[in-house]
């Protein structure tokens, strides 16, 4: 059994190898901190926290080092400070924390790493000179520029040939600039811009800059596996791969190049700039973190997938399924994942397969019986933990109310009996429409009521 992986680069799937399977490394592009990330900027996440888990599977907790950058140092940030008149370190550590802590009821794990823009200007500034002392960059007018002719392979990730790129930045070309496809680097702040003092002035980087920088002081000048979603690849991946090969004498920034695709909101890419976003903290007043996690991985990562409330409700509604068993069976005995659902995650992470694994076991232990059926139950277990699911207590998974409805009046347990009770005599002398005012009233309370040979049941939906 091998873990097979879609390199981006090469374009095709391939054996994953690391360079030292005793310091497996990984780097995924981050959030940049100035207001609430959406359920789309979570796909990458998701998806790379599922790679994460693989990995350590693999290769030990203990060998894979997971790096996951904050950039807390952008234009944007800039503009929302003066917006709010806070200081930038309090909004860049404020979304931090609520991107942490948001990911995290998603069951993301703490990457390894987190690594700041800010704590790597020095990395950053050595980085320019570097560039800049050997001809791959110049500077001008208190700006750093890349020149991008002076790479060869600039473009061969993302297949954008030099003219697109010239079409790209036809329509304002910076007069500092020697070449249209050329890139900041470095540029200079003015007045209350953040500011560093560097060898061109006082400035600050360009975006692309700090993942090369963190790389390298973090992970090293190749690292095994560079991720992120697939708008990144360029012009972002592009001028990492770019300024790190020429800034190390060509190695290559990172052996293999994984991509997830876009989440889509309708008819479009979910965008804040197109404004049809869905933000994991209103999406988790509403529902369960497993279920928006299962949600994004019920499809293929490279695939784009559909953000739909039919798609939550679905995914609620399997990993009721799951946890109803869990809840009837207790799993007992260690056991390791079965192999038709790490089969399936090992083939380029293959979640729609591996989810239909996982409704396999379920259905393969609901016709079992005292102990098998109990060890059935812990294998469906062990194969929802490798994909960061079925990790609540059942007895909790369907007590869990979404946010706000403990506030309403909720109908006691006792009350709810009670109503079952008077619409099964309504049903029995056929007063069909007492009995469905009756579950109309459950209805709207939240309460699904389920009719089974031994009469009905309910749980609180
Ligand atoms: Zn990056």
């Amino acid at each position: 059994m091998s873990l097979e992986l879609y390199d981006s680069m090469t374009r095709e799937k391939r054996e994953f190898a690391p360079a030292d399977p005793a310091r497996v490394t990984m780097y995924v592009c981050g959030p940049t901190v100035y207001n609430h990330a959406h359920i789309g900027n979570f796909r990458a996440a998701v998806v790379f926290d599922l790679l994460y888990r693989l990995l350590r599977r693999r290769y030990g907790d203990k060998h894979v080092i997971y790096a996951r950058n904050f950039t807390d140092v952008d234009d944007k940030i800039i503009k929302a400070a003066r917006e709010s008149g806070e200081p930038i370190s309090a909004i860049t550590a404020k979304y931090a924390k609520i991107y942490s802590d948001e990911t995290a009821a998603l069951n993301v794990l703490a990457p390894t790493q987190t690594p700041y823009a800010t704590a790597h200007l020095a990395e950053m500034i050595a980085l320019v000179e570097s560039l800049v002392k050997d001809g791959f960059a110049y500077a001008a007018d208190g700006h750093v520029l890349f020149s991008t002719a002076k790479y060869s392979d600039y473009g061969k990730l993302s297949g954008v040939s030099r003219d697109d790129m010239l079409a790209g930045a036809r329509v304002e070309i910076a007069p500092y600039k020697k070449d249209a496809a050329d890139f900041v680097l470095w540029k200079p702040s003015s007045g209350d811009e953040p500011g560093w003092e560097s060898p061109w002035g006082r400035g600050r980087p360009g975006w692309h800059l700090e993942c090369s920088a963190m790389i390298e002081k973090n992970l090293g000048r190749t690292i095994d596996i560079h991720g992120g979603g697939q708008d990144l690849k360029f012009p972002h991946h592009e001028n990492e791969i770019a300024q790190s090969a020429c800034a190390h004498e060509g190695a290559p920034l990172a052996r293999y190049w994984l991509h997830n695709g876009f989440l889509n909101m309708g008819a479009d890419k979910m965008s804040k700039s197109l404004g049809n976003v869905a933000l994991p903290k209103d999406l988790l007043k509403k529902h369960h973190g497993e279920t928006l996690r299962l949600a994004l991985l019920s499809a293929h990562y490279r695939q784009p997938l559909e953000w739909t409330d039919a798609l939550i409700e679905q995914s609620k509604k399997q990993l009721d399924r799951f946890y109803r068993l869990l809840l009837e069976t207790p799993p007992s005995g260690e056991v390791a994942p079965p192999a038709s659902v790490v089969l399936a995650l090992e083939d380029d992470m293959n979640t729609p397969e591996a989810i239909a694994g996982l409704h396999e076991l379920r259905d393969i232990a609901m016709q079992m019986e005292g102990e098998a059926k109990t060890r059935a139950a812990a294998r469906l277990q062990a194969a929802g933990d490798l994909m960061g699911l079925l990790t609540v207590e059942p007895a909790e998974w369907f007590k869990w109310t979404p946010q706000g409805a403990q506030d309403q009046e909720l109908l006691s347990d006792n009350a709810i009996d009670q109503l079952l009770i008077d619409r099964a005599a309504a049903r029995k002398a056929k007063d069909f429409a007492k009995a469905d005012k009756i579950r109309d009233e459950l209805a709207a309370a939240g309460i699904i009521i389920e009719d089974g040979p031994a009469g009905a049941t309910w749980r609180r939906g």
